[in-house]
C-alpha cells in the first residue's frame, strides 16, 4: 500500500516537477548546441554536425551525481552507476544579436525564472541557478570577434548587476554564478583561458570608459553616475581597470574555465563539475 500512497500523494500533490536551469549563453558559433549535444547524449564519435544558428530557446534535461557532483562526469550513466542524480535543465538561449533582449530579460529579476519548453514538466517556471556564458576562445584570438562578445557579457554582467539593487524588501536577491566557459581548446590558436579572462576584461573596461563618456557627452552628470546605481557602470569602484573580482559586491561570482566539446583537447569535464556544484 505504502509505494501506491507515495505515489498517490507525489502525483497529486505536486503535479510537475520544477527543476532547476542552468542558463546557457553566448554569441553565435561558440559552441553552445555542440555541448548541449554533448551533455545530452555523451561523448560523440562522429563530428558534430555544423548546426544552424538557432532562433529558438531549447531546454534538455540532465542528471548529476547529487551524493558527489566534484567527481560525477557527464560520461557516467547514473542508473548503472547507481548513484541519486539530481536533474537540472540547460537552456541553450538563441546567440543571435537580434534575439539576446529576450534571454536578458530572464535575468532582470530577483528570482531569475525561465519557463521550461518540456512538455513533461507542462512549461512550469524553472529558477535560473547559474549562468554559463560560452566563448569561441580561437575566434577571440585574432581579435575580431573579441568586441562583439564583450558587448554581449558586458550587457549579462550589467543586468545581473542591476538586479543586485531589485531587492525584495530587505532580502537580497540570490547569488548568481556566472561561468565563462572558455570553448575550443583543442585548436592550437586557441587563447589559453587566462588570456581569454584578461582580454575580456580590458575589453569590458574599454566598452566601460566608452559608455559612461556617451552619458557624460549626454549630459549625465558625473555625481549622477557615481551615485548610479541603476547607471551603466559596471562593476563597483570607479577604478580604470575592470576585473571580474569586482562583480562580487553584486553577488555575481564570474569564473573563466577552458575547454572544448570536440576535438582532442581539455574536454568539458571541468564545465560540468562547476554546473554540478551549482545546481
Ligand atoms: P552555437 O551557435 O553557439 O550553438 O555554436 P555551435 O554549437 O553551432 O558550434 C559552432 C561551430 O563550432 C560548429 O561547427 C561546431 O562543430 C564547432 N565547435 C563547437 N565546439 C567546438 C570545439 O570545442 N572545438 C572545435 N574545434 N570546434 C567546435
Amino acid at each position: 500500500l505504502a509505494p501506491i500512497l507515495l505515489h498517490f500523494l507525489y502525483s497529486t500533490a505536486t503535479p510537475y516537477t520544477t527543476l532547476p536551469s542552468v542558463l546557457l549563453l553566448g554569441p553565435p558559433g561558440a559552441g553552445k548546441t555542440a555541448l548541449t549535444t554533448l551533455f545530452e547524449r555523451g561523448p560523440l564519435d562522429l563530428p558534430l554536425a555544423k548546426t544552424h544558428t538557432s532562433q529558438v530557446t531549447s531546454s534538455i534535461e540532465l542528471s548529476i551525481n547529487s551524493d558527489d557532483p566534484s567527481s560525477a562526469s557527464y560520461k557516467t550513466n547514473l542508473d548503472e552507476a547507481g548513484a541519486t542524480a539530481k536533474k537540472f535543465l540547460l537552456v541553450d538561449t538563441p546567440g543571435h544579436p537580434k534575439l539576446r533582449a529576450s534571454s536578458l530579460a530572464r535575468l532582470n529579476s530577483a528570482e531569475p525564472t525561465i519557463k521550461s519548453s518540456l512538455v513533461s514538466d507542462g512549461g512550469a517556471k524553472s529558477k535560473i541557478k547559474a549562468v554559463v556564458f560560452m566563448v569561441d576562445a580561437a575566434a577571440l584570438a585574432d581579435g575580431d570577434a573579441l568586441p562583439s562578445t564583450a558587448e554581449y557579457l558586458y550587457d549579462v554582467l550589467l543586468t545581473l548587476q542591476k538586479r543586485f539593487h531589485s531587492r525584495n524588501g530587505s532580502r537580497a536577491p540570490a547569488s548568481m554564478p556566472v561561468l565563462v566557459a572558455a570553448n575550443k581548446l583543442d585548436l592550437f590558436t586557441a587563447l589559453p583561458a587566462a588570456l581569454v579572462k584578461s582580454n575580456l576584461e580590458a575589453e569590458l573596461g574599454r566598452i566601460r570608459a566608452a559608455r559612461s563618456k556617451g552619458l557624460l557627452d549626454s549630459g549625465v552628470g558625473q555625481d549622477d553616475l557615481a551615485a548610479g546605481e541603476e547607471g551603466d557602470w559596471l562593476g563597483g569602484d570607479g577604478s580604470e581597470k575592470f576585473s571580474f573580482a569586482q562583480m562580487m559586491e553584486f553577488d555575481v561570482d564570474v569564473d573563466v574555465i577552458g575547454g572544448s566539446v570536440t576535438g582532442d583537447g581539455p574536454g568539458a569535464e571541468k564545465w560540468w563539475k562547476w554546473i554540478g556544484e551549482r545546481v
